[in-house]
């Protein structure tokens, strides 16, 4: 078993939630359970390579045996992972540059060239080409 975030093998039990097991990645912190997911790290890895590539959300939902639905919520949750990793970034920044604010985070956030609403109400929202950051 790996971690389905970011595939390590380096994980501890972490207690029991809803009957499976819990365990806590030693590599991204982040929390997994071993109940059975129909899409592992790899197929969203393969996604977000078509989603760059500009295949579209019903061609590539079509190419993995999901729903389009379900790859629009992979997308928000590449950007929330993207944003929370910039800022993971911006603080280690701030602790070598004295001119960098902590918690700072990059205004514009590009993946590709596809400008998309990543949620509904937020000020500064979209999405462009891979990893651009810009303040
Ligand atoms: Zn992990």
């Amino acid at each position: 078993m790996e971690c389905t975030h970011c595939g390590s093998s380096k994980y501890i039990k972490n207690g029991v939630y809803k009957c499976s097991q819990r365990y806590r990645c030693k590599e991204c912190n982040r929390y997994f359970s071993d109940k059975v997911r129909k899409f592992t790290y790899a197929d969203k890895e393969r996604f977000l390579e078509m989603y760059l590539n500009n295949v579209g959300i019903r061609k590539a939902a079509e190419l993995l045996g999901c729903s389009p639905p379900l790859l629009v919520r992979w997308v928000r949750q590449f950007a929330v992972n993207l944003r929370r990793d910039l800022s993971k970034v911006a603080d280690d920044l701030s602790k070598v540059e004295d001119d960098l604010p902590s918690n700072s985070l990059p205004e514009v956030i590009e993946m590709d060239d596809i400008y998309t609403r990543v949620k509904k109400g937020l000020a500064c929202p979209g999405m462009g080409c891979l990893f651009t950051a810009a303040r």
